[in-house]
């Protein structure tokens, strides 16, 4: 029997020296709120999408509200979104006021399936919001089709590419979060990305509620205080890194993983896919309800925390029928740790947990 070591967490931010450093130097700095570093991480994160601004505020959710409200969305709007994400684009939309028009995924990329989005277009649609879920690009050639305004949501995927295109540099605005477990961390944050400079003033307007000209209805305090952009700012230089890393251990969980009857991530003619999680679907489990919870337990038991990718589809808090394929992913898909701290040990771990349950 081997002991058991500490549990390999499902995600885990890569927080070093320089991280440390760049939070210290602005509390010796005795500027702590929104500033200067603020300010660099916005133009850093902007200069990286290849766009002309961007403007950071609190959380990714945050950035998505006012990304709404910045075109002017509101009662009796509707905006498209999948069903298969986390809860905060739905909420940015009903916290706006807008009407919520959720569309089925396609299963082998778990993203917005454009064709589904085309049935759920009606005149009252002025935007949608397109995740790029799990690190891989969402089919923005096909959306852009739909003629409706792309809201990006790039909390999951920075870096893919889509078409030879930087996913990010597409949509009308941009949405970034930088929570603890994201592509790039901050602890908490989120920003707001467009080459339309008269959008990212809007959203300037937005996020701050003292010194303008005149009161603006709907400003309120979103900003981001310089010790988050501080490691925000050091993580982004070491960005190309992570996504290198994360790709490494994909492929090497993709060696593992073939031809053992699961379904590994999939990256479309013409994607790059930046493995922001590495979700793997299992045979179809609808026979016996809790199959997922229960392998997520064996995983457990071997030390390695695996997590359903996605809590809850959006249709069912919604009360909705319709979603066979979100339904479908949230029966099967399972997400494996994969993240840039994962030492060379734990991903050996993990990949003996894997072979142990499937070979
Ligand atoms: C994390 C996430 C958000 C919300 O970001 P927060 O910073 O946690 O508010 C929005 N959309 C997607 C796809 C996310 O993964």
């Amino acid at each position: 029997m081997i002991a058991r070591t500490m549990m390999i967490p499902h995600s885990r931010p890569a927080i070093e020296t320089a991280d440390i450093r760049a939070v210290t130097e602005v509390l010796q700095s005795r500027r702590i709120a929104q500033g200067g570093v603020v300010e660099r991480f916005e133009h850093g994160m902007a200069a990286y999408f290849g766009l002309p601004g961007g403007v950071a505020v609190t959380s990714g959710t945050a950035a998505l509200e006012v990304a709404l409200r910045a075109l002017s969305i509101g009662s009796g709007d509707e905006v498209l979104l999948p069903s298969y994400v986390c809860a905060a684009p739905l909420l940015a939309i009903q916290r706006v006021g807008a009407i919520p028009r959720l569309v089925d995924i396609d299963l082998g990329s778990f993203n917005i399936d454009p064709s589904a989005a085309r049935q759920a277009l009606t005149p009252k649609a002025k935007a949608i919001i397109v995740p790029h879920l799990f690190g891989l690009s969402a089919d923005l050639t096909e959306l852009e089709a739909l003629g409706v305004p792309i809201i990006e949501d790039c909390a999951q995927t920075l870096g893919a590419t889509e078409q030879g295109r930087r996913v990010g540099s597409i949509g009308i605005l941009t949405v970034c979060s930088f929570y603890a477990t994201k592509l790039l961390c901050a602890g908490e944050g989120g920003m707001v990305l467009s080459r339309d400079e008269s959008l990212l003033e809007r959203v300037r307007r937005l996020r701050e509620y003292d010194e303008t000209p005149s009161l603006h209805p709907g400003s309120t305090n979103l900003k981001m205080t310089d010790l988050h952009a501080a490691i925000g700012l050091a993580q982004l230089e070491r960005l190309d890194s992570f996504l290198k890393r994360r790709r490494w251990l994909a492929e090497e969980y993709r060696a593992t993983l073939s031809g053992v009857g699961l379904v590994v991530p999939t990256v479309p003619t013409g994607h790059t896919h930046t493995y922001y999680r590495f979700v793997i679907r299992l045979p179809d489990l609808a026979s016996t309800a809790d199959g997922l919870h229960d392998i997520i337990g064996r995983f457990e038991a071997r030390g390695v925390q695996c997590r359903k990718p996605v809590f809850r589809s959006l249709h069912r808090y919604l009360k909705l029928d319709g979603f066979p394929f979100a339904e479908e992913a949230e029966r099967t898909a399972l997400s494996i740790p994969l993240f840039p701290a994962l030492t060379d040990e734990d991903a050996a771990q993990i990949l003996q947990a894997l072979r142990s349950e499937w070979s």
